[in-house]
């Protein structure tokens, strides 16, 4: 059955499958069009998404918008999310058993929304959903299963290596190509 976006955000609130429920202030369970055809997904939850509730507001958070506005995309048009719901402690990378525990609300999620494309934004994104590991080489290249996947840099590394802007900028641009084409 086809449940809610508001029903999965609830269950992901309340949610205690993994540790990382008892350490968060906020779950973040992601925002934007409950029709999207773009849906983008990231790693999990940092300090500003854990205190906020809501997903990529901090640094990382603030280029990603602008790399979407400037491909012509606001956030309100596209859905936002990750992985992980709930924050892991420092920023560390989430452990395999909480992707594992978590995974199930974001194919709900994406079965809600049923996005012509999703943008997987670093390599925890691109491996729990596709068990692609290298985004390097994967990235810029359309995959199509069910839908069409595209991988790029997670906002956070471009931040660390501002070399990878521009395969970011291009790689949203042609998400958004593929999202509202109409062939
Ligand atoms: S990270 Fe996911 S599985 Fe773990 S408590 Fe939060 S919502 Fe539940």
């Amino acid at each position: 059955m086809r449940e809610s976006l508001e029903t999965i955000a609830g269950e992901i609130d309340k949610c205690t499958r993994c540790v990382l429920g008892r350490s968060r202030n906020h779950a973040v369970p992601g925002e934007g069009n409950r029709n999207a055809r773009l849906m983008l997904i990231g790693e999990a939850p940092g300090r500003e998404e854990d205190e906020k509730g809501r997903p990529f507001v901090g640094r990382a958070g603030r280029l990603l918008t602008q790399v979407l506005n400037d491909a012509g995309l606001t956030r309100e048009e596209v859905f936002i999310t990750s992985v992980i719901k709930c924050r892991p402690p420092n920023n560390r990378r989430p452990r395999k058993k909480e992707i594992r525990a978590c995974l199930p609300y974001l194919r709900k999620q994406i079965t809600a929304i049923n996005p012509r494309v999703i943008l997987l934004l670093g390599g925890v994104a691109a491996e729990s959903l596709l068990g692609i590991r290298k985004v390097g080489e994967a990235r810029g290249k359309p995959i199509r299963k069910d839908r069409v996947y595209l991988i790029t840099y997670h906002p956070a590394a471009v931040l660390r290596n501002i070399n990878l802007l521009s395969s970011l900028s291009e790689d949203i641009r042609l998400a958004k190509k593929l999202a509202y084409s109409e062939t």
